[in-house]
């Protein structure tokens, strides 16, 4: 075993160096001791209930520092986990972190996003993981929900991501499509796949109120969501103006920077207790701003 291991690890290099750059072979270096140390962490972004300025639940978001490197933005290394096979090891402990979170803030019953890569929801083996982290904790599936985006959900692969889907639905998580309206697949997959929300991208929000046809189309897409019962969350919101436009409009949920950037459990615990206002602390930041 260990010779064998030995030997993937030269021929891994061997054919590697030279080819790539000194950079990216020390992201790589670093991000697999980071792994094999378990040395990235969550934080947690608040979503929030438009219409009561009340915290709806957290998306979890994973965080790496690194001494040398500093912090790496997830965009370059979830990727890079994704082409070196490391994902399912990434996903699996960052959903082990955030169930341990819930367990420990268990009477405070806040539910969590996390979100998934197409790589991880492929794997024939991520249910049963999934399974076995939620035994292990105890915590409620019902509290879960798994952000996944289109691209997960690319029609030559939708038998097999539907039937992933299902048994996932059926432990009881809640399913949301993130980056909703960026991604090339067609509708249909909103008929067939038991999904409970959608994630606007912030893409569609950024030049809210002023930019006309993003307005129609975020209006489309809230009529859409409105007449299939799935919920509806905006993503990146960044200004009072966005936040007014969208909840007129009638886009029940949102998240951004207007709200909050994600925190680490600590500071989200504290968040979580005393109940934060999100209409009044709004408030008080454009106060501030004049
Ligand atoms: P995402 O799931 O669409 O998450 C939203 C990203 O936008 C987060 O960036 C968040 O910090 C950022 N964001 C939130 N509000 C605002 C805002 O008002 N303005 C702007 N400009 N940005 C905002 P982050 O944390 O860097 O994550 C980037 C992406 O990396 C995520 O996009 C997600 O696709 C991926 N990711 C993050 N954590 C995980 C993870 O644990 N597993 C997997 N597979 N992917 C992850
Ligand atoms: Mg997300
Ligand atoms: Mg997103
Ligand atoms: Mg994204």
């Amino acid at each position: 075993q260990a010779k064998e291991s030995g030997r993937n690890k030269y021929s891994l290099y061997s054919s590697c160096v030279g080819q790539r750059h000194h950079q990216a072979l020390r992201l790589e270096q670093a991000l697999r001791k980071a792994l094999a140390q378990q040395q990235l962490e969550v934080h947690y972004q608040p979503k929030v209930d438009l219409r009561t300025g009340q915290l709806q639940s957290l998306e979890a978001l994973v965080r790496w520092y690194d001494k040398e490197l500093g912090q790496v933005p997830p965009e370059h290394f979830i990727a890079l986990a994704e082409t070196l096979g490391l994902i399912q090891q990434l996903g699996q402990q960052v959903l082990r972190q955030v169930c341990y979170q819930l367990q420990s803030w268990a009477e405070l019953a806040v539910p969590v996003a996390v979100n998934i890569s197409a790589k991880e929801l492929a794997d024939p083996l991520f249910v049963a993981q999934f399974r076995q982290i939620l035994a292990e904790t105890a915590v409620d599936p019902k509290l879960l929900e798994l952000e996944i985006t289109e691209s997960c959900l690319l029609p030559e692969r939708e038998n097999q991501t539907r039937h992933t889907l299902q048994q996932l639905r059926h432990l009881g998580i809640r399913l949301a499509i993130d980056d909703f309206g960026t991604g090339y697949s067609s509708l249909s997959y909103l008929r067939h796949l038991p999904i409970h929300s959608l994630k606007i991208d912030r893409s569609f929000i950024k030049a809210l109120p002023e930019n006309g046809s993003d307005k129609q189309i975020t209006s489309a897409i809230i009529a859409m969501a409105n007449a299939l019962g799935l919920d509806l969350i905006a993503e990146g919101i960044e200004t009072q103006a966005q936040k007014e436009f969208l909840l007129a409009a009638g886009c029940q949920y949102g998240q951004g920077y207007w709200f909050g950037k994600a925190q680490d459990p600590a500071a989200t615990r504290v968040l979580l207790e005393k109940a934060t206002d999100y209409s009044m602390h709004s408030n008080k930041d454009s106060v501030v701003a004049e």
